[in-house]
């Protein structure tokens, strides 16, 4: 089985598991959980908020007003949504839209875990506050929108505001597309650092996971084993790179 084939298998087991998921009270109003989607490989991870109408109808992530908005956003920066991976913190519609509880995240938060280990993205875009706080902390979302920061494990989160708030509000709306226009460059970086590990280089200055000790290249979540020679190449590389505190990134 090829790394690929052991990612797409977990990620679907894992899916099931969630469909048939009875870890809160928010199982008993579903329609459908909705587990996420996606290119399983993606380098881009983006992570919302909870289900909405559309979505527990459909058993799929962003599919109503504020989806295609995120859908549209997304492609006029070049980036088809089937090459990310879209998910969200809780996996079943909260009443009427409401917040999730701190019970219900918690019910709910190694999922997301396995996902973002399984995937193992390179960059998460954080869609709204619950999902920013998981990575960003306890801050406000007007202050932390369009910052970048390093999260270990050769990752970097993107915090933008949630898509339907930006539909809601003029100016949030021109900073969730402003936001938005960070990541191209930031795919590109991933990329470029992606191939120059894989040789066995040292990765570029300013890469998204400069040196992190614990950098885990693209195949090795998925891998487990399999081509470690090439991973101890990648590793050099990274550990041979100068290591940057986690914090914020500059991409000016
Ligand atoms: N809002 C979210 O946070 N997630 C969805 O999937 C849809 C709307």
């Amino acid at each position: 089985m090829t790394a690929q084939d052991n990612t797409s298998y977990e990620m679907h087991a894992l899916e099931e598991r969630i469909a048939s998921c009875r870890a809160c009270p928010l199982a008993n109003n579903r329609t459908h959980a909705v587990p996420g989607e996606g290119d399983y490989n993606a380098v881009v991870m983006l992570v919302g908020e909870g289900p909405g109408f559309e979505e527990d109808r459909q058993g799929r992530p962003f599919v109503g007003a504020s989806g295609r908005f995120l859908t549209e956003t997304l492609q006029a920066n070049g980036i088809r949504r089937q090459d990310v991976y879209i998910t969200n913190v809780v996996k079943c519609r909260p009443p009427d839209n409401r917040d999730p509880l701190p019970d219900e995240l918690e019910a709910c938060s190694a999922y997301l875990d396995t996902q973002v280990e399984l995937v193992n993205p390179r960059i998460i875009v954080t869609l709204g506050r619950f999902s920013m706080r998981r990575w960003f902390g306890e801050v406000g979302i007007t202050r932390v929108h369009g910052q970048i920061r390093n999260i270990g494990r050769g990752r970097v989160a993107l915090a933008m505001f949630h898509p339907a708030a930006a539909l809601r509000n003029p100016q949030w709306r021109i900073d969730f597309e402003r936001d938005m226009q960070k990541l191209p460059p930031l795919i590109r970086r991933a990329q470029a650092a992606d191939a120059a590990a894989a040789r066995g280089e040292a990765l570029p200055a300013g890469a998204p996971h400069p040196g992190d000790p614990d950098y885990a290249p693209p195949e090795e979540a998925t891998s487990r084993g399999a081509d470690s020679q090439g991973r101890r190449r990648a590793d050099d590389a990274a550990n041979a790179a100068d290591y940057q505190q986690p914090g914020l990134l500059d991409l000016s």
